[in-house]
């Protein structure tokens, strides 16, 4: 409800904000206006804070450095792309129908499409693509969990939220006085500071190294089945918590392991999402579990959302021969750009200026936020809003099963990336 319907407050205040500044999108920001921007009033945090506050401007697009008018940006743009041999449409911070007109143009020019954030995501793809899953929703997991494992991934840091939200909701939907839970942190130096409240019963703490993870999962799902496991320790944790974490798995009424595919990073982390998905899927033979992915950050679950129902892959897909072509490796955004198979980078970052564009020689086309400032002046920059600031647009949650609605906040002349890629594919 904003400030114009009965009940509402003063004009430009919007109750029930849904922020898109990562990927849990939750819905219920207090945003007000400020004499040059916006204000997060209610329900913030340093990421949506960052986000909703920053500076307001509408700099004109540019050629090479230069100031010119937006059909003169398309018009260079159209023929950059008309005259590339493998366009790589990359980055893609934007929302459903950004990514939608990524697809179309990107089919009709032969391109390669691929998110900044993708190699995080494919630890998860990999897995779901070979063994299957058992995973859960937000929304499951707040009011069904008693307890939640925190598989090696700084979730404070990704989505600052979480806690709040997720875990120490005081109420449940279904009791005002819901059983305590219990927050296992399995991993090194992960954040704790908002796992707190009534809610909260016992926080443990098992101190593992990334690389051991997976090992420690194996081990856990060994002993579930009493497999035998020698050996004082296991992954470098003592055997005694191995086991007493097991026994916290088998004991739970509905257990939620929560990993940040971002978090991951370690080589073959996908092994890693492999073992907890395989260990999952045995305590649901006896109990109930479940897996919970977060990340999705920058618009990454709606890239790959509408790349998969559109083409049938998720991402790192190339149309240069009239057909979708899917390569997890050779389409990957730093192997074409290592290999120089790519001519031209047409790059989306329409949320923060942390997707920044890769550093590299070859030609590129820039539809950003104003506030990104790229390191090198690329060929053509043409300025683009922001979804769920300064126009209306949607996007896919992390957990995938929802598309929220985000609202336009204040008046811009800044274009949506949808209509400018239009505007380029028209002009092809
Ligand atoms: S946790 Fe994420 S979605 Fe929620 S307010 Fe912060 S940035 Fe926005």
């Amino acid at each position: 409800m904003d400030s114009n319907t009965p009940g509402g407050n003063a004009p430009n205040h919007f109750d029930n904000v849904a922020c898109p500044f990562c990927g849990i999108l939750c819905d219920d920001l207090e945003i007000g206006p400020t004499a040059d921007g916006l204000k997060v009033l209610k329900n913030g945090c340093v990421k949506s804070v960052a986000g909703f506050e920053r500076a307001f401007k509408e700099p004109k697009p540019q050629i090479n450095g230069k100031d010119v008018s937006l059909s003169e940006a398309v018009a260079e743009a159209a023929r950059l792309v008309k005259a590339a041999q493998l366009p790589l449409f990359g980055g893609l911070g934007t929302d459903v129908d950004g990514v939608r007109a990524v697809m179309s143009i990107a089919d009709q020019a032969g391109g390669v499409v691929d998110h900044a954030l993708s190699e995080g995501q494919y630890r998860n793809f990999r897995v779901l693509q070979t063994g299957g899953w058992v995973m859960t929703t937000l929304t499951e997991a707040r009011n069904r969990a008693d307890l939640f494992i925190v598989l090696g991934s700084d979730i404070q840091k990704i989505h600052p939220r979480f806690f709040e939200r997720i875990v120490c909701n005081e109420r449940s939907m279904f009791s005002d006085t819901p059983p305590k839970r219990t927050v296992v942190f399995l991993g090194e130096g992960l954040d704790q500071s908002e796992v707190k409240g009534s809610r909260i019963g016992e926080i443990v703490t098992l101190p593992a190294k990334g690389e051991r993870l997976r090992e420690i999962l194996v081990a856990m799902r060994a002993l579930a089945k009493g497999v035998p496991v020698q050996g004082d320790t296991i992954g470098e944790l003592p055997r005694a918590d191995v086991e007493d974490l097991v026994k916290r798995c088998s004991a739970a009424s509905y257990g939620v392991m929560v990993w940040a595919p971002p978090s991951l990073a370690f080589p073959d982390a996908d092994l890693t999402v492999q073992a907890a998905a395989e260990y999952i899927k045995d305590i649901n033979l006896t109990s109930r579990f479940a897996g919970l992915s977060l990340g999705g950050n920058e618009g990454a679950v709606s890239a790959g959302a509408v790349c998969a129902w559109q083409s049938g892959y998720p991402l790192r897909v190339s149309f240069a021969s009239g057909k979708p072509d899917y390569d997890t490796e050779r389409y990957a955004t730093a192997n074409l750009l290592a290999n120089k198979e790519t001519d031209l980078v047409i790059w989306l970052a329409s949320y923060t200026p942390d997707l920044a564009p890769p550093t590299t020689d070859v030609p590129m086309i820039l539809l950003s936020t104003p506030a990104l400032k790229p390191a090198k002046t690329p060929a053509v920059y043409i300025p683009i809003g922001t979804p769920g600031i300064e126009h209306d647009g949607l996007i896919v949650r992390c957990d995938n099963v929802v598309s929220l609605p985000l609202r336009k906040l204040r008046q811009s002349q800044l274009p949506r990336a949808a209509d400018v890629l239009a505007q380029i594919q028209a002009a092809l």
